[in-house]
C-alpha cells in the first residue's frame, strides 16, 4: 500500500466510525463505550487503519451496528434479542465472538494462532502486533456476508427493514 492510500484508509475508517457513533449516539450512549473499549487512543484507530482497509465487518465489531439480534431487535427487524445457542444469552457482537457455540472452530483456530504468536486474541490493541491475528479476527466467518448470525443477508435489507429468515441451525 503506497502512504497516500494509506492514509486515505485511516481517514476514511475514523469518518466511518465517527458517522456511525454521531447517527446512533441517541440511541445509547453504550455504543461509544464498545468502541472506546476496543480502541482506546487516536493511535490505535491510526494503527488500525494502517494495517487494515476500513469495511463493514470490521465496523460491526466496533460500533456494535450490524447483523446480530441485539441490534436488529432494538429497530425491531428480529423478534428476540436472544442467540438460537442459549434462550437467556443475548446475541450482541461480544457473545458472537467470544461465547456463541456456532463459531467455535474459527474461534479456537484464532485463539490458537493467537497463543502461538503470544497475543491477546480479543485485544486489537494487542493484535495489531501481528499483521496476521488483526486480519484473522476481522475475518471471523460469522461476519461474513455469506454467513450471517440469523438473519439478514445484505446491509440494503436492513436499511429497508426486510428480513429473510434463514432456517435455524
Ligand atoms: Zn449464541
Amino acid at each position: 500500500m503506497t502512504p497516500k492510500r494509506n492514509l486515505d484508509s485511516i481517514l476514511r475508517g475514523i469518518r466511518e466510525i465517527n458517522q456511525r457513533l454521531n447517527n446512533d449516539r441517541y440511541i445509547t450512549a453504550s455504543t461509544g463505550a464498545l468502541t472506546r473499549n476496543w480502541l482506546p487512543n487516536l493511535d490505535n484507530i491510526i494503527q488500525l487503519f494502517a494495517q487494515v482497509e476500513y469495511s463493514f465487518h470490521l465496523t460491526q465489531i466496533l460500533t456494535g451496528h450490524g447483523y446480530h439480534r441485539q441490534y436488529l431487535h432494538r429497530f425491531k427487524i428480529a423478534e428476540t434479542d436472544k442467540c438460537n445457542c442459549d434462550p437467556n444469552a443475548v446475541q450482541d457482537i461480544l457473545h458472537l465472538l467470544k461465547d456463541c457455540p456456532r463459531f467455535i472452530r474459527q474461534r479456537v483456530q484464532h485463539m490458537a494462532i493467537c497463543q502461538y504468536l503470544k497475543v491477546k486474541p480479543f485485544e486489537i490493541s494487542d493484535l495489531l502486533k501481528r499483521e496476521s491475528t488483526i486480519k484473522l479476527f476481522i475475518e471471523l466467518s460469522f461476519l461474513r456476508r455469506d454467513n450471517p448470525p440469523d438473519a439478514v443477508t445484505d446491509a440494503s435489507e436492513l436499511s429497508g427493514n426486510i428480513l429473510i429468515k434463514f432456517s435455524e441451525q
